[in-house]
């Protein structure tokens, strides 16, 4: 099997797919509450995706993570997961997923787990009704808690992605993690990034999970466990749920060493890292021709110049985004 290798030896075998920029949701980190979106011309159509994504596999890539904006309020898209999921079940594809706030799971979750998807992540930083209409602004709680039994009576295992913000759900953290246990759910904790401008000011808004852990060690036992998803996230055990805990600390840890993956949003531009705006344009190559030799030449030579780590910082004299672009954009 051809494999994507990056300059500093790491495998890319992960890629990320932004289906649309658009949402359902104005979540206050991610976005401002008056977006300008791309014109829906400018999209990859579902098909011109696909093909993007079984090149990747032919490249490699064990696993692709559908995402957004919010990726379930794209027209037709239940299109693409069964097109992608042609690949699972020894077509080189080990694992098709979707990070989603929810909002669609009622209606989608059944055919999700038709298709092959076996885990979803759902966003989701509080279970306080009061509290998730101020973090998200739009976004319906009744919705999302019917959208989560769908997914679990559909047999979809689910994590919860919690962004753990200074004053906002800091004292919630502790009941996240027991509902989260309650329920079976896996959940992991993010730290806020500096990608794109929103309405109010992040350094209010970081909290580093060093000091989260550190609370949470006072109540809970966290046994260091080696589980991996692919991703960037850091598990334990919580001893006392049975469930585990994932921290994603882009802050106060760089993860980039082990970084595995790159970022496709949906006008073909590839991000090779999070956190730097180099970028390669597939749509040209994608369209430039039937075949997928122009293509494949460009994901290589773009693999050939993946950065070797982002700079976040979020301090008083720097705050500033990293990145002009939000994370809506390159879907987390
Ligand atoms: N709409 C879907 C959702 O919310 O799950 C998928 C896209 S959303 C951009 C992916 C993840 O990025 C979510 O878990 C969200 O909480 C997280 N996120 C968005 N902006 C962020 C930021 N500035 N810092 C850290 N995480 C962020
Ligand atoms: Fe939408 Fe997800 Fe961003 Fe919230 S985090 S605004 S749900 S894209």
């Amino acid at each position: 099997m051809p494999q994507l290798v990056d300059p500093f030896g790491r495998t890319i075998d992960y890629i990320r797919i932004s289906v649309t920029d658009r949402c359902d949701f104005r979540c206050v980190y991610c976005m401002s509450e008056d977006m300008t979106f791309l014109p829906k011309k400018d999209l990859l159509t579902l098909e011109e995706l696909d093909r993007l994504g079984s090149a990747f596999v032919g490249l490699g890539t064990k696993k692709i993570r559908i995402t957004g904006g919010e990726p379930l309020v794209r027209k037709n898209i239940m299109q693409l997961f069964r097109s992608l999921g042609r690949h699972l079940g020894g077509g080189g594809l080990e694992e098709l997923t979707v990070t989603t706030n929810g909002s669609q799971l009622s209606r989608f979750a059944d055919e999700l787990a038709d298709t092959g998807v076996r885990r979803i992540n759902v966003s989701l930083d509080t279970i306080d009704r009061d509290r998730f209409k101020a973090i998200t602004r739009w976004g319906n709680y009744d919705k999302v808690m019917e959208g989560l039994a769908a997914a679990e009576r559909a047999g979809l295992a689910v994590k919860i992605n919690a962004v753990a913000m200074k004053g906002v759900n800091e004292d919630e953290i502790d009941t996240l993690l027991k509902w989260c246990g309650d329920r079976g759910y896996d959940l992991t904790l993010i730290e806020t990034m500096p990608l794109g401008d929103i309405d109010g000011d992040r350094t209010d808004q970081y909290l580093p999970l060093s000091l989260v852990r550190g609370r949470l060690q006072q109540k809970w036992t966290l046994d260091e466990i080696p589980y991996r998803t692919g991703g960037p996230a850091r598990y334990v055990e919580v001893r006392e749920t049975g469930g585990r805990l994932g921290f994603i600390t882009p802050m106060t840890h760089n993860f980039c060493e082990s970084c595995n993956r790159v970022r496709l949003t949906c006008t073909g531009t590839l991000y090779m890292c999070l956190g730097q705006d180099d970028a390669a344009d597939l749509r040209e190559p994608l369209r430039a021709s039937e075949g997928d030799e122009l293509l494949i030449a460009a994901i290589h030579e773009a693999i050939g110049r993946k950065p070797k780590g982002h700079d976040f910082v979020i301090d008083r004299r720097n705050n500033k985004p990293a990145v002009a672009r939000h994370m809506s954009v390159t879907g987390g």
